[in-house]
């Protein structure tokens, strides 16, 4: 057969798309050849050379940005009240505007908008690492359960259930992952767009999340990929979302009552002209307050230990500053006993 009528190769039909794509965010958005579906992942380990040099690809941010912006359309999310019963599967905290739910359980999330966005918007979903120590990682998942999923996205944390339209992204650049969907007005007679994601690895996974905490970040984009609204939530995926969520706002309230207390420690200094008799009233009952006992049920032994230790360490500060300040400074500090200055060595005097 003559060289013109070989079937193109694989390259052949993902060059031209690549090298002629004046954006990543085209790129991206190229559906119709339905491109990132069948993606060969080699295909992001080009050498840099054949890329675009003159600048026309302009890299997309390394760090996402998580601030909330309800941006003209109002952008905002809720969530369904699913409580925190050991049988939930999902459920969300306003309080800690956080979401726990169960590997690959589907958590709806309802999307208000204020008015109708432009023809062809999308909602994004990408995933990035709560902590700055890690936000330069990429939040994918781990070997393991990457290994067990026959899907071509199966690096994918974040999955878009129910939903044929979803399309998985990897950005040429950055390597984030994330799914979108096209935004769909409400039906008839609601307010409200539901999306149904799934987290696809728990936050424990080893050689994934491993138990660095992460946030979602849910965009309202325009087809081009200008972003018109954002809301980011913290995500917790475990075996017991009920039960860690309740966990960690009982925490979060012990913790708030106890800058409650020392606010009102430090705001209410003795007052010049306060009798003696207020003042001992005072002291006496923050000392009641701190000889208070208050039990911390602690999961696992490694973390009880730690926090052990540093009970530990606070209660030997505490035997420490109510011991030392007894002491007389004077002793510690040697004073000439006339006008002369103490010479120290390699210090010159005036007189030489
Ligand atoms: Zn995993």
């Amino acid at each position: 057969p003559s060289p013109g009528s070989l079937p193109p190769s694989t390259e052949t039909l993902a060059w031209p798309h690549l090298s002629t794509c004046p954006s990543p965010l085209q790129t991206r958005r190229d559906s119709e050849q339905n491109l990132t579906e069948n993606f060969d992942e080699k295909l992001f380990e080009l050498p840099s050379e054949i890329l675009p040099k003159d600048g026309v690809t302009p890299p997309a941010s390394t760090v996402p940005v998580t601030t909330d912006y309800p941006g003209e359309y109002s952008f905002q999310l809720r969530f369904q009240k699913s409580g925190t019963a050991k049988s939930v599967t999902s459920t969300y905290s306003e309080q800690l505007n956080k979401l726990y739910c169960q590997l690959a359980k589907t958590s709806p999330i309802e999307v208000l908008v204020s008015k109708e966005p432009p023809q062809g918007a999308v909602l994004r979903a990408t995933a990035v690492y709560k902590k700055t120590e890690h936000v330069a990682d990429v939040v994918r998942r781990c070997p393991h359960h990457q290994n067990e999923d026959p899907a071509e996205h199966r690096s994918h944390l974040i999955r878009v259930e129910g939903n044929q339209r979803a399309q998985y992204f990897e950005d040429l650049h950055t390597k984030r992952q994330s799914v979108t969907v096209p935004y769909e007005p409400p039906q008839l007679g609601s307010e409200i767009t539901t999306i149904l994601l799934s987290f696809m690895c728990n936050s424990s996974c080893m050689g994934g999340m491993n138990r660095r905490p992460i946030l979602t970040i849910l965009t309202l984009e325009t087809p081009e990929g200008l972003v018109l609204g954002r809301r980011c939530f913290e995500v917790r995926i475990c075996a017991c979302p009920g039960r860690d969520r309740k966990t960690e706002e009982d925490n979060k309230q012990k913790k708030e009552n106890n800058v409650k207390e020392v606010k009102k420690r430090k705001s209410a200094p003795p007052a010049p002209d306060t009798t003696s008799t207020k003042k001992s009233k005072g002291t006496s009952s923050a000392e009641e307050e701190e000889k208070e006992v208050f039990v911390l049920h602690v999961r696992g032994r490694e973390r009880y230990e730690w926090l052990k230790k540093i009970n530990d360490g606070l209660e030997l500060l505490d035997k420490d500053s109510k011991s030392k300040p007894k002491l007389s400074v004077k002793q510690e500090v040697p004073v000439p006993s006339t006008g002369k200055r103490l010479m120290h060595r390699g210090e010159r005097s005036d007189s030489d």
